[in-house]
């Protein structure tokens, strides 16, 4: 039989039913099975504004988004149209707003929340009017410029009803999130003390970084933008604990030029209510990129090198009664969409995000009496702060 007069024997016949052959297959419904937590339609995620387009939010923020279930691009806020429309139309994002009229987005309803992804001494001007256009803002690490600045954007946060959190997305990376279920299960022993690392070396003639070196756009140095990983790192992994004291010394070389503004490097250490000590170095004048975190525990210890990079963070175990084992968890990289979903279900929910201003706010006294300490070469500075 010719395949014309196999398809003139009938509607509704198979090509194997008319040839005379069995049935051995058949399209047929089947019930839904498998995961129920499908990605919502577009239409039913909240639409997030992203305010600057430079490289971290052009390079981790924006892509990130492609792998959210909750969360859809929906605005790119930009002091340059022409790159903010050129990245719209490859990401299929047709509202543009600049700065000058940044607060009409409060007439914008497909607006549900705004991403900060500006410099630190801009942070606390836009959370503050985008609260006041009724979104829910998720800020950039570090909070703000001050802890004044961020006192102002958590009162802005409550007057506005509206969520605010702090972008620091490692509370979202499996392999943070593994780290502190081993420590919360016990596998370490008793905590003793933790040890964070973090630094890179800062280039005045690279963009990104020439802003981070002036004071009024950075807020501060290396404390500001690569310490405070160490700093909210080590205390991620402390719930319930309590800063008791800080101290801290700069470490900046002396005479270098790029250090006139803000300081290059600083180390500090914080006494904890449990005994515990976490010590900490920030640098903007050491090279290779360190990002290393450690916690030395009664029976093992951890240590994560590197421990807060976008795709790499790795783990290494030891002790235990066993040979030192390094693995990785999950994908790294699943972390920018975790932390964007995570906001989107707090929004929605009218619950706090899981790092919310309060933990930014927290993190600005403390980088501010390492400040202290440091300027008084030393001195302890008493605290008492809830982690
Ligand atoms: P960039 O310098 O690459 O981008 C900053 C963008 O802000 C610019 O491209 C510009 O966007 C906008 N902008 C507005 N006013 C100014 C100004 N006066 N000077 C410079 N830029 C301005 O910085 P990053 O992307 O590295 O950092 C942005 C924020 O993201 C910071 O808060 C930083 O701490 C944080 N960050 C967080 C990381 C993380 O892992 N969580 C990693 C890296 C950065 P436009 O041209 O669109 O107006």
């Amino acid at each position: 039989m010719s395949r014309r007069e196999l398809l003139a024997a009938g509607a509704g016949m198979s090509l194997a039913a008319a040839a005379g052959q069995a049935l051995a297959q058949e399209a047929k419904g089947q019930p839904l099975l498998g995961d129920p937590a499908l990605p919502e339609a577009p239409g039913q995620r909240l639409g997030w504004a992203i305010v600057g387009l430079g490289t971290f939010a052009v390079g981790q923020v924006i892509p990130g988004f492609a792998d959210a279930r909750l969360s859809r691009l929906a605005a790119f806020v930009s002091g340059n149209r022409a790159k903010a429309q050129d990245l719209g139309a490859r990401y299929g994002v047709g509202r543009i707003y600049d700065y000058a009229n940044f607060d009409s987005i409060a007439e914008d309803p497909a607006i549900d929340c705004v991403y900060i992804v500006l410099p630190v001494g801009l942070h606390a001007e836009y959370t503050i009017r985008a609260l006041k256009a009724g979104k829910h803002v998720l800020c950039e690490k570090p909070m703000a410029s001050s802890a004044r600045e961020a006192q102002a954007m958590v009162d802005a946060a409550r007057a506005a009803e509206r969520q605010l959190g702090v972008a620091y997305r490692v509370h979202f990376e499996p392999n943070n999130r593994e780290v502190l279920r081993r420590i919360e299960a016990g596998e370490l022993g008793t905590i003793r003390h933790i040890s964070a690392d973090h630094g890179f070396s800062a280039n005045p003639d690279y963009p990104p970084h020439q802003w981070r070196l002036e004071k009024l756009l950075g807020g501060g140095g290396s404390l500001y933008d690569i310490g405070v990983y160490g700093l909210n790192t080590s205390l991620m992994m402390l719930p319930g604990d309590r800063v008791v004291g800080v101290t801290a010394h700069y470490a900046t070389p002396q005479n270098d030029p790029r250090f006139v503004e803000v300081e290059g490097a600083v180390d500090f250490r914080l006494r904890m209510a449990s005994g515990i000590s976490v010590q900490g170095s920030s640098s903007y004048c050491t090279s290779p990129y360190v990002s290393r975190q450690r916690y030395f525990g009664s029976e093992a210890s951890i240590e994560m090198q590197p421990a807060t990079t976008y795709d790499d963070n790795r783990i290494l175990l030891e002790g235990g009664g066993l040979p030192p084992r390094e693995f990785r968890v999950g994908n790294p990289m699943r972390q920018f969409a975790a932390q964007v979903d995570g906001f989107s279900t707090a929004a929605r929910a009218g619950e706090p995000h899981r790092t919310p201003g309060e933990m930014g706010l927290r993190d600005m006294k403390l980088i501010e009496a390492i400040y202290a300490s440091a300027d008084a070469d030393g001195a302890v500075v008493a605290m008492n702060v809830e982690v």
